[in-house]
């Protein structure tokens, strides 16, 4: 058996690497991402990720394609979309930008029964495992979909050991349920063309794994039950410790500023002179005009005939961390 894993593996890894180099998903929205947050398919779609696969992604895919030949070894009848038999063939809806790619399809009695999809994981996190993630159920279910199938079956494998499975069935995603990702993904894709970012779904168990969470700026709303809950934990010793050094340095600044600036008013009027120069520095003090404000508030209250939302400029939510001392 190992041997022909070790042969089966080898063979399969090629074939792995010629299929993701062959898949340009620039252009399409695909079933594995299709669940994810909008901001995060723009994002992948533009380039910004630096995360190209690595070593640990090449070898999941080898372990799912060594899987599929090894079921099909034992007896099942998998093929591929249109019935192909070696490559896996990528199915494009016609009207919208998505395209996917089933791991298989299964056959009974010569006839297209399901989509297959396969997940490789670490045996860790295999064993651990009791529901599929919603994102491969929905992956699962919107291929069984777009392959005009009735069913889907999603398969787990433990990468260490492919005769370590795990599988569930599923019915097929519906017509209302696909056409509100079909228009997730036209969106995202406009947003693309535009370089406009969409909107962003944010979760903690999304933006947690999220490769942009550094650099995102939207914010994890948290639920009601998560508003009432505090965790002690040392993961944010480092950050807090952070935080707080960050709010004594901008109290020591402003302070500094205050003093500095007061001096610097005084000597100003003591010689006359607007320009202070010492070494390679120098001040220059001038009066600002006051700025004009439009009192908006009194404004729609004397004009009610005036449509407030059409003047309104709603900016991009961001997360902000209050810093308190606990008791
Ligand atoms: S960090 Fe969260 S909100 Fe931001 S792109 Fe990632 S998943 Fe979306």
């Amino acid at each position: 058996m190992s041997g022909m894993r070790n042969k089966t593996l080898k063979d399969v890894v090629t074939r792995a690497i010629l299929n993701k180099e062959k898949w340009d998903r620039s252009k399409f929205v695909g079933a594995s991402e299709i669940a994810d947050c909008p901001l995060k398919i723009y994002f992948n779609k533009i380039g910004k990720s630096e995360f190209k696969g690595n070593g640990k992604t090449e070898r999941g895919r080898a372990v799912e394609i060594a899987l599929i030949s090894l079921l099909k070894k034992g007896g099942l009848d998998i093929r591929y979309h249109d019935g192909h038999v070696n490559h896996q063939k990528e199915i494009k809806h016609p009207d919208f930008p998505v395209m996917v790619h089933p791991d298989g399809i299964i056959y009974q009695y010569n006839k297209p029964y399901a989509v297959l999809e396969v997940k490789s994981v670490g045996s860790e996190y295999f064993r651990k495992i009791k529901e599929p993630l919603n994102s491969w159920v929905v992956q699962t279910r919107f291929n069984a979909y777009m392959a005009g199938l009735k069913k889907a079956v999603l398969v787990a494998v433990n990468a260490s050991d492919l005769e370590d499975i795990k599988e569930w069935e599923f019915d097929a995603m519906d017509e209302t349920e696909a056409l509100a990702l079909l228009e997730k993904a036209k969106k995202i894709m406009t947003a693309v063309e535009m370089g406009i970012e969409p909107f962003a779904q944010p979760r903690e168990d999304r933006c947690k794994w999220c490769e942009f969470k550094n650099e995102c700026s939207n914010v994890w709303e948290p639920s009601e039950e998560a508003k009432e809950k505090e965790v002690e934990t040392d993961e944010v010793k480092e950050p807090l410790e952070k935080l707080k050094k960050a709010k004594e340095l901008k109290d020591e600044a402003k302070e500094l500023e205050t003093q500095a600036k007061a001096q610097i008013l005084n000597t100003a009027k003591k010689y006359e002179a607007a320009k202070l120069r010492s070494g390679n520095l120098l001040a220059i003090v001038e009066t600002r005009r006051a700025r004009v404000t439009i009192d908006t508030k009194k404004l729609f209250a004397q004009h009610p005939e005036i449509d407030k939302s059409k003047y309104e400029k709603v900016g991009k939510p961001v997360v902000a961390i209050k810093l308190k001392e606990a008791k």
